[in-house]
């Protein structure tokens, strides 16, 4: 594992674009082979997500199964009590997790009780030593720096899709707001995880576009998880055709490359992929997965953390030991 220089910042849309479109198997490689030179290959982490309060968001993210204006199976539930949250992250832990990521379906965060009550819950997590990660939408500087005094590792933020093709997609917010909550997460010190869905009707323009921003953020985020849409009935976006591994791999391999030291994970979308088409996600340099005890990932099915360290054996794959550092380049 030799690290050659500091990631690069100043991509441009032709480099992004000529490696993205490579023939699949020359971009494997090279992904695979800048992989080596920044990490150790057969490691994987392993991050569990619990949905600490889910469904009945007034944001109308097409792709999402838990804005309250579409018709969907998925129950609306208030947030968990603190006490609820610490057993799954104690169990999470035993399973083998190093990171807990606590997950609210809010637009942004609000200063009231229940933000007091997800300070409790990061504190009580970060004490157990696992690393603690929040998705709770849209947030202020000052609201980034209260959870990194509770103890927060990272933020998960996605920008989700290109910001031309973003409109098409979500109309309650702009994506410069996703870009602001990014940047107050980085102005706390906190770690920053933010990647995208592919699947929503966007063309490889798009995806070289998402791309192109995280890969040109002042510093990468040191998490990049690549999502495939997981299509939930009832929402505009049921009936897309669903995602190839290929392009998952195209997707994987092309983040791999520009921001070698993220960990790149795979995301929403693996339980509909066979042990095979895993393999290759992770050949192309993927090395992070996010698992759950309760096999859901969020609202939609994901494989249980069991059947992934099954999986991790007869691959030679092991679970990374995290570290409480504030990079994750230290936590591989
Ligand atoms: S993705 Fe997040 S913000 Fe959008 S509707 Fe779902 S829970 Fe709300």
């Amino acid at each position: 594992m030799t690290k050659r220089n500091e990631p690069r910042t100043n991509w441009t849309k032709e480099e992004v674009s000529s490696i993205y479109h490579q023939p699949l198997l020359e971009l494997v490689f090279q992904a695979a082979t800048v992989h080596r030179q920044w990490h150790d290959a057969s490691s994987i982490q392993v991050s569990t997500l619990l949905s600490v309060k889910t469904g009945g968001c007034p944001e109308d993210c097409s792709y999402c199964g838990q804005a309250a204006r579409y018709h969907t199976d998925i129950k609306v539930q208030a947030l968990l009590p603190t006490e609820t949250v610490l057993s799954h992250a104690r169990q999470a832990k035993d399973a083998g997790a190093q990171r807990f990521c606590m997950a609210a379906a809010w637009r942004e965060v609000r200063d009231n009780r229940d933000f007091d009550r997800i300070l409790e819950m990061v504190k009580g997590v970060n004490e157990m030593g696992l690393q603690v990660c929040c998705t709770l939408g849209m947030l202020t500087e000052e609201q980034a720096q209260r959870l990194r005094e509770a103890g927060l590792y990272a933020y998960n933020h996605n920008l989700d899709t290109s910001s031309e093709y973003y409109e098409a997609i979500i109309s309650t917010r702009q994506f410069d707001q996703r870009m602001n909550t990014l940047d107050n997460v980085r102005k706390a010190g906190l770690s920053v995880c933010s990647g995208g869905i592919i699947g929503l009707g966007e063309t490889d323009e798009d995806r070289i576009s998402l791309l192109l921003t995280l890969a040109t953020l002042p510093e990468h985020p040191e998490s990049v998880p690549v999502n495939a849409l997981v299509r939930v009935k009832g929402t505009p976006l049921e009936a897309q055709p669903k995602v190839s591994v290929w392009e998952m791999v195209r997707m994987i391999a092309t983040a791999r490359i520009i921001m070698p030291a993220s960990m790149v994970r795979l995301s929403a979308g693996r339980i509909e992929m066979t042990e095979a088409e895993q393999a290759w996600c992770f050949m192309a340099g993927a090395n992070s997965i996010f698992t759950g005890e309760r096999k859901t990932l969020l609202v939609t099915p994901n494989p249980a953390i069991s059947e992934d360290m099954e999986m991790f054996m007869r691959l030679g794959l092991n679970a990374a030991v995290a570290q409480t550092k504030t990079s994750c380049e230290q936590a591989v």
